[in-house]
């Protein structure tokens, strides 16, 4: 999870009391993507998405990424972590492979060591978390369309039955019986469930431990558990991809790159743990694949999540490339080495995924 997966809830009302934040419940119940879904049907009908797409040439690499694939409601948990059903990928992939060509994780990272300038769109696929449907799901559909993308494997999750904090958190969201919740930490927060949208309070939720400072996710959990009066999962059926599957991706010709051991915020870690984060993740990665990954994806993914600290950390255990996910496309000259942007594309109808990656290129930065 990075979790800068921004559903736009431009009509949130957040108010702030000096360092504490309490939200408040917004009376507009229309979530914004609708209106976004009906400007891009708007759009197609009036040809603006093929002008767009033909205006689309700007030479850039876009890296998109996903967590999930498959059906959002299945689970119960962070659905805003599917950002595409099987069928939407499988249109999106088509979409993309007709338009530009999709490059792989070892070309991309021969790009930015060397500085080479691509000269057209072109576009590389990852996968962060190492979640089970992406090999489930995705990697028959990117095998049908003879695409190789690249997934970063959380290595503390592989193959075990744990449920990660960031959907323990949505499962008891979901499930209260409680109309009010409120959490004392990391900082005061209040949803009135009867009138907020569930999903925008998950994700609000969410937000709180997505900050530069420290925060025990253990005491967050827990005073979710006490505010909704659900017991967390803390174990299910497997959501984490098993070694044996994460081999079938190499077999694939995926690229396989580490999205650290325990899916820690890089910054708030003193230089010794950051290290071990990266090097730990890399040689688990190593005894299991056989491989030696040189990539790696930040956990959270926003400029705040690394640092200069972190890129030493990284040169030190051996990583050659490291991408970051605070939303933005790489132009010419093509990204720092250890800052390779990359963009989320929420679940949208198909013209509306279309309109956005043409527009991420003409405009050269990711609009929604
Ligand atoms: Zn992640």
């Amino acid at each position: 999870m990075t979790h800068s997966s921004e559903i736009a809830f431009c009509d949130s009302e957040v108010a702030f009391c000096g360092t504490n934040v309490i939200v408040v419940t917004s009376t507009v119940p229309v979530r914004a993507t609708s209106r976004r879904e009906k400007v891009s049907r708007w759009a197609t009908a009036l040809g603006i998405t093929r002008l767009v797409e033909w205006l689309a040439r700007r030479p850039a690499l876009l890296v998109i990424n996903y967590h999930r694939v498959g059906d959002p409601t299945a689970d119960g948990y962070d659905s805003a972590l599917v950002e595409a059903t099987g069928d939407e990928f499988d249109a999106q992939v088509a979409v993309l492979k007709r338009r530009f060509p999709i490059v792989e994780l070892p070309e991309v990272q021969e790009m930015v060591a060397r500085r080479i300038e691509v000269r057209h769109p072109c576009v590389l696929l990852t996968f962060d978390d190492g979640y089970r449907d992406n090999h489930d799901v995705a990697l028959p559909i990117l095998r049908a369309h003879g695409v190789r993308a690249a997934f970063f494997l959380t290595t503390k999750l592989v193959g075990s039955a744990r449920i990660a904090w960031w959907d323990q958190v949505a499962f008891m969201l979901r499930r209260t019986r409680r109309t009010t919740i409120q959490l004392e930490y990391p900082q005061l927060a209040r949803w009135d469930l009867s009138e907020a949208p569930l999903e925008r309070v998950i994700q609000e939720a969410l937000r709180l431990c997505k900050k530069q400072e420290p925060v025990d996710l253990d005491r967050f959990v827990a005073g979710v558990e006490l505010a909704c009066d659900v017991a967390r999962p803390n174990e299910g059926a497997r959501m984490f991809m098993s070694w044996d599957e994460a081999r079938a991706l190499v077999a694939a010709g995926m690229g396989i790159g580490s999205h650290t051991h325990g899916h820690e915020f890089l910054a708030r870690l003193s230089p010794e743990a950051q290290r071990d984060e990266c090097g730990r993740s890399r040689d688990i990665i190593r005894e299991n694949l056989g491989i030696t990954v040189d990539a790696l994806s930040y956990p959270f993914g926003s400029r705040a999540s690394f640092s200069d600290v972190t890129y030493r950390c990284l040169e030190q255990t051996g990583y050659r490339t490291a991408f970051s996910y605070y939303g933005g496309i790489n132009v010419p000259p093509v990204a720092e080495r250890f800052n390779v942007e990359r963009f989320n594309l929420d679940r949208s109808p198909l013209s509306h995924y279309r309109l956005r990656v043409g527009l991420a290129i003409a405009t050269g930065r990711p609009i929604w």
